[in-house]
């Protein structure tokens, strides 16, 4: 369409006024036909320079080269409009960037009049543009690229828009896996319900920041502690747009604060029991009953010292001063001594000396340490010193009272023992021999029992002193229990050597002792045995010095024997005796025999003594003698005592006559406190009266305890059974016994009976004892009786009683004798 003139020139003037585009028309072979002011300004022609020439010379030459500029117009023909961007050229060949519009022209009829073309400079926007992109891309690569922070977008609702490098890094989803997500799903369950994510969000929405520190999750479940911050994004007209994200795990920032903390308190616990335990031992060391002392080792100045310490060395405050300014002189130089050695050698010295002191005269055990401190480099020797003065003492004390008697301050059996041994050690290998002697006192418990105690006691130490006086240095007399004493002999040439010092030691007891005004007699017996004649072992020769001993006791006392193989002969017959009483005991091998009792001038028999016999298998008949003693020693005696009363008390029970039996009883059988009981036991069990039970005595159980066996006796009495005192006249026999217990019989030793008719003493002690007995209303029955002389000498003295072979052996009680008339 082509305008009318009036409105042609009104467009030509508008045309003419815009500045801004170039608008200009070209005719459709593309010359340009007319020429803006705009074109002007952005080409750079005028008008006359530039209507009537092709529009080509706009473009670059390689695009005019290509044809551009007429497919372009080409393309405006076709289409009515090309529109498009590129670089063109102005007059002085500058390029710029234009906004290019062709439209084709056409006449109503639709044929190509021309094209109108309008043309902006962009150059200016163009460059803003590209260097925003560049900003944007370089921003963009930025953030992709930082994978420590996890930096993405939220859109309004929480959703996830974008995602780092980091994000995948920190969190464990790839931007496939997670874009379109709401963002609480990093957060835990928990806080999920306390509504966080939402909270965060809406604090960022008002305040344009929220900031904190917690727990998210990994993609695989994983915690992590984070600090993240939400910003609010907003456009340039101020409009919400989203959120941007960034977050940072700080797990390891977080640990690193936690095991600070912990590290940090755990040193705080330390140092508050550190300070407890300095102070604890700082007390300690005020309070151990020892001194310590601790002193620079190169200076020797004194770090510390305790109250001990100073008590002990000095009167003055030690801490801080030399010990030669502070200590006694013999102090100083022990101290001196003790940290030089401790120098010297480098470790733990122990020692125990006797140290002058405050106190005088103490043994110190101390221990010396150098201690090198490796870190400060300044070394310390610490001294620690225990006064053991009264404990060494109390050992002493303890190790004298284990091995000596406390009576006479002898050695004792341990000790005696040791001495023994290490004289028959040293004795090996030289000539000399080395004597045991074992001694007994004759008597002695007789003086005990009679003096009393404390005068036995006297008796023992004056009599050790004596024994001591006649020894050598050498030798070790040793207490071992009661009146027992023993006696080392080393270094001898000879029996007779040993022999005479115990000669020598019969004779020192002989003189009596004068003690509290009691002159007093004791015999000793001795027992000698060998080494190495009789055995080289300390236990074998005490043995057979004590076997000596016994069999120098049966030879008479008050002398001494030497041990020869026979008597460890005697010793074990006996052991093999033990066995077979034992048996015997077992197998009832012991019978009773039966003695009869003649009265009233040999016209009844009144009762019948009971005497032990044991029938040995192969040995035949074992008289009392040969086996009463063995007993007695080895305690046998209270079953064969047991046996022979149950017998005798059965077997009169059966008689059918009120005769008497008579049952010995040994002095050892009071030693067992059960023996009214089981004479009463034996009464019950045989229905024996009391009454027709006699029990034979002997003097030595009047010798023996007397007080507690009087008690027995008398608890005896009361059963209602007789007590006689058997084998009178002989022992240490004394008329005063009849006044000590109400006897019912006394019986005169046979010795007596059998050496009257020869000798006047015997027959002198008889009438005494008859006399005696009369007066007193006790019957006395002679024993022994043999013949019908002494039955008639004894009449005419008054004896009530006989037992002798005149009237009858003992024999089985079914073979003995009832009734009288009939001589044996
Ligand atoms: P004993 O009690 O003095 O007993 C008297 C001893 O003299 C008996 O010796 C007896 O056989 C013996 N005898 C009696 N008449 C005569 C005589 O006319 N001439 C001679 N030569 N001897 C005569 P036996 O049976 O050998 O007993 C010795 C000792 O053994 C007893 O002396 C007694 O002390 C003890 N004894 C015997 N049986 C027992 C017992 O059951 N228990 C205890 N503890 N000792 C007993
Ligand atoms: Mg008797
Ligand atoms: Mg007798």
């Amino acid at each position: 369409m082509l305008l009318d003139d009036h409105s042609e020139e009104t467009y030509r003037l508008l045309i003419q006024s815009v500045v801004d585009y170039a608008i200009y028309v070209l005719t459709p072979e593309g010359i340009v036909a007319n020429w803006n002011p705009g074109a002007q300004r952005a080409k750079g022609y005028a008008a006359e320079e530039i209507v009537g020439q092709h529009f080509s010379r706009f473009y670059t030459e390689e695009e005019q080269a290509t044809g551009q500029p007429l497919r372009n117009l080409e393309t405006a023909r076709a289409t009515g409009r090309f529109e498009a961007q590129g670089w063109r050229l102005r007059k002085d060949g500058g390029a710029f960037w234009a906004h290019v519009i062709i439209d084709a022209i056409k006449s109503d009829d639709g044929k190509l009049i021309g094209f109108a073309k309008i043309t902006r400079d962009c150059t200016d926007q163009r460059n803003a543009l590209l260097a925003q992109r560049e900003e944007e891309r370089n921003f963009r690569l930025l953030v992709q690229g930082v994978s420590d922070y996890a930096i993405y977008m939220l859109d309004l609702s929480g959703h996830i828009v974008n995602w780092n490098l980091g994000a995948e890094r920190a969190k464990g989803y790839t931007e496939a896996e997670i874009v379109g997500q709401h963002f609480s799903v990093f957060y835990t369950p928990e806080d999920r319900a306390a509504g966080l994510p939402g909270k965060g969000m809406e604090t960022a929405r008002r305040e344009g920041r929220f900031e904190a520190e917690g727990i998210r999750l990994r993609k695989d479940g994983s915690r992590f502690w984070t600090s993240v911050a939400i910003d609010a994004i907003r456009d340039d007209d101020g409009q919400m747009i989203g959120f941007a994200k960034i977050t940072k795990d700080i797990s390891e920032r977080r640990r690193t604060e936690l095991e600070l903390l912990e590290a940090k308190e755990f040193a705080e616990r330390q140092s508050t029991e550190l300070a407890k335990l300095s102070r604890f031992l700082d007390s300690v060391i005020s309070n151990i009953p020892a001194s310590v002392i601790v002193q620079d080792a190169s200076s020797r100045v004194i770090l510390l010292a305790n109250q001990q310490a100073e008590r002990l060395f000095s009167t003055a405050r030690m801490v801080g001063r030399f010990a030669r300014e502070c200590l006694r002189p013999e102090s100083v130089a022990y101290l001196e001594a003790q940290l030089n050695k401790a120098l010297e050698q480098g470790e733990v010295d122990v020692s125990e000396a006797p140290v002058e002191t405050a106190h005088g005269l103490r043994t110190l055990r101390s221990r010396t340490l150098l201690n090198k401190e490796a870190v400060s480099g300044q070394d310390y020797v610490l001294f620690v010193a225990e006064d053991v003065t009264d404990e060494l003492a109390a050992t002493a004390k303890i190790h004298h009272m284990a091995h000596h008697d406390a009576l006479t301050g002898l050695p004792n059996r341990t000790l005696f023992k040791a001495r023994l041994k290490e004289a028959l050690s040293q004795s090996q290998g030289c000539e000399q021999l080395t004597a045991t002697l074992c001694l007994d006192l004759d008597n002695f418990k007789n003086i005990n029992d009679v003096l009393g105690h404390a005068f036995g006691d006297k008796l023992l130490r004056a009599l050790s002193e004596r024994l001591s006086s006649e020894l050598r240095d050498q030798d070790t007399l040793a207490r071992l229990g009661g009146d027992e004493f023993a006696v080392i002999l080393p270094g001898l040439e000879s029996y007779e050597a040993a022999e005479l010092a115990a000669q020598r030691l019969i004779q020192a007891t002989r003189p009596a002792f004068l003690i509290e005004g009691h002159t007093c007699s004791v015999g000793v017996s001795v027992g000698i045995a060998l080494s190495p004649e009789d055995h080289e072992d300390p236990e074998q020769l005490m043995g057979y010095a004590d076997m000596a001993l016994y069999e120098a006791k049966r030879n008479g006392r008050n002398r001494f024997e030497r041990f020869r193989p026979a008597l460890d002969e005697t010793a074990r017959q006996r052991r093999a005796l033990e066995i077979d009483l034992r048996t015997a005991l077992h197998f009832g091998y012991l019978h009773m025999y039966y003695q009869p009792v003649i009265e009233q001038q040999g016209a009844e028999i009144t009762g019948y003594e009971a005497l032990l016999r044991w029938q040995h298998p192969t040995k035949g008949t074992i008289m009392p003698m040969d086996f009463i003693p063995m007993a007695e020693e080895t305690g046998l005696i209270h079953e064969v005592g047991n046996r022979a009363l149950n017998l005798a008390c059965r077997e009169a029970a059966s008689w059918g006559t009120q005769q008497t039996v008579a049952v010995n009883l040994s002095a050892v059988q009071f030693k067992n406190p059960g023996l009214v009981a089981a004479i009463e036991l034996a009464l019950n069990d045989s229905g024996l009266a009391a009454e027709r039970l006699e029990l034979e005595i002997t003097e030595s159980v009047l010798l023996d305890n007397s007080e507690e066996n009087v008690t027995v006796l008398r608890a005896l009495k009361a059963l209602g059974v007789a007590i006689s005192l058997d084998d009178f006249g002989t022992g240490y026999s004394s008329l005063g016994y009849l006044r000590s217990f109400p006897f019912d019989r006394i019986k005169i030793d046979m010795s007596f009976v059998h050496d009257m008719a020869d000798s006047k003493e015997a027959l002198a002690i008889i009438r005494a004892i008859t006399g005696m007995s009369n007066s007193l209303n006790i019957k006395t029955t002679a024993e022994g009786v043999e013949t019908q002389e002494q039955m008639a000498q004894l009449t005419a003295e008054g004896c009530t009683c006989f037992q002798g072979y005149l009237f009858g052996k003992p024999v089985p009680a079914d073979e003995r004798i009832t009734m009288l008339g009939m001589n044996p």
